[in-house]
């Protein structure tokens, strides 16, 4: 091994499953992005941002002690003070939490969204993270299923207007009361035990202590029996299926077309009546994109009064990964330079940084950069060509005598031109069309 690449070796990198966000992606974040910010506040949802770190308990006591993520998919430490705490690895939990904590649920509704970093630690894959990013929204207060019907037309609007509703799916469910699921278990726990020669580990694991986990299996050797078993849907309560009817009525007078999958359960345990996904089948096996429920009984689960409430989660990194594989991020979501200006000499390129002041004060729509660094004339010139700019606009001793610039176009045959610094502005948004 050389002496250059032992040291190489003991560079430090970045931990598994977890990525830097490069230049070359970060547009399509900030264009995604962006469209969520208008999207809630066209809908009215206020956003809210809780820490990445919380008390273990709270995921423990939310999510489930027999669900994939707290059995094994929690990044959990003991702070200096010996105090259990787990980086978030959703945010319902932590978003309920805060609501609680600071009084927004007393007698008041909420429409609430949040974006940022969750925490499993998963198998790394495509579409598949150990730090990866949610948006997410959480209502409170409201039980009917006209709100249930507004996070699917919101979540909609947000594939229409990234030009996805055709490429995604949306999968429905519902969990029913806690009491028709509970006599529904006996049911399927009793067919399961039929079929106990068919179950894989995991699921007879689940048996006994999750077992409509089971019907989540992705294990094709199990499909056929799943298809087969009971079905929830048959044994909703009166209550739940009017809840279920009176959604899908809404949807389908919204024209907002759905499948309903009667194995669809979600793998946390707090959900109740509707739960839904949306799908593609676009990105491979990790195809779901959104996912969410009504959670009614959760905020009392955790110590509040009983308060209905609902929401989703959406997996950025998928979302952004299905917009690449389709090509469906607009050329203007990558903004590119208008100017790139740069001086002959260090007097013009002090001139330069100014002038580039001058300009950004009279034209706030304008990109402009500064050439930074020095350099000969044809370094220059390579950079403001490799900068993507439309003009190259140069200053040298003559310029400076005569008050112009000299203007190069970068990306059309045209003879370069000068032009004086008195109403340079005004030249300048009349030749690249900005304001
Ligand atoms: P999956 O079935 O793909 O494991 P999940 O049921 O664990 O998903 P949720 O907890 O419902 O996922 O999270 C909501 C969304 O967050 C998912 O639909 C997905 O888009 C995204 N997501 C979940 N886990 C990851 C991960 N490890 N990496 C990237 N995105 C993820
Ligand atoms: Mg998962």
């Amino acid at each position: 091994m050389s002496k250059e690449q032992a040291l190489s070796d003991k560079k430090i990198q970045a931990i598994r499953g977890m990525n830097d966000l490069l230049p070359d992606q970060s547009p399509y974040w900030q264009y995604f992005e962006a469209q969520v910010q208008t999207l809630m506040q066209r809908y009215g949802y206020a956003e809210v941002r809780m820490p990445i770190v919380e008390q273990t308990a709270l995921f423990a006591r939310s999510i489930g002690e027999v669900t994939d993520i707290v059995e094994k998919e929690m990044y959990t430490f003991d702070d200096r003070n010996g105090d259990s705490l787990t980086l978030r690895p959703e945010g319902t939990a932590s978003c309920v939490r805060a609501a609680m904590q600071h009084g927004l649920l007393h007698n008041q509704t909420q429409r609430l969204w949040y974006q940022g970093p969750m925490f499993r630690h998963e198998r790394p894959q495509k579409g598949r993270y150990r730090q990866f990013h949610q948006v997410g929204v959480e209502t409170f207060g409201l039980e009917g299923p006209d709100i249930d019907a507004e996070l699917i037309l919101l979540s909609a609007r947000l594939w229409k207007q990234l030009g996805l509703l055709e490429h995604v799916t949306l999968e429905l469910n519902s969990l029913g009361s806690l009491e028709a699921r509970a006599a529904y278990r006996d049911t399927l726990v009793a067919y399961f035990e039929q079929h106990l020669d068919l179950l894989d580990e995991d699921s007879r694991r689940r048996l006994t202590s999750n077992p409509l986990r089971i019907l989540d299996s992705k294990n094709p050797d199990m499909a056929a029996m799943l298809d087969a078993a009971p079905q929830l849907m048959d044994h909703l309560d009166a209550e739940s299926r009017e809840h279920f009817e009176a959604l899908t009525a809404t949807l389908d007078a919204a024209g907002i077309g759905y499948v309903i999958n009667p194995r669809l359960v979600r793998g946390l345990d707090y959900y109740s009546r509707t739960v839904f996904e949306w799908t593609t089948s676009a990105l491979g096996s990790q195809g779901t994109v959104c996912a969410g429920g009504r959670y009614d009984g959760l905020v009392e689960q955790l110590g509040g009064k009983p308060t209905p409430a609902v929401g989703f989660a959406m997996g950025i990194e998928r979302l952004i990964l299905l917009l690449e594989t389709l090509d469906l991020v607009p050329d203007e979501a990558t903004p590119s330079l208008d100017l790139y200006l740069l001086g002959m000499d260090a007097a013009a390129s002090r001139e330069a940084l100014l002038l580039g002041e001058t300009l950004r004060e009279a034209l706030p729509a304008l990109r402009v950069q500064v050439h930074c660094g020095g350099g000969s004339f044809k370094s220059q010139i390579k950079k403001a060509d490799k900068s993507g700019a439309r003009l190259a606009l140069l200053l040298g001793e003559n310029e400076l005598a005569e008050g112009s610039v000299t203007v190069k176009f970068l990306r059309d045959e045209r003879e370069q031109c000068s032009l004086p610094r008195d109403g340079l502005a005004a030249a300048l948004s009349e030749l690249l069309n900005v304001a």
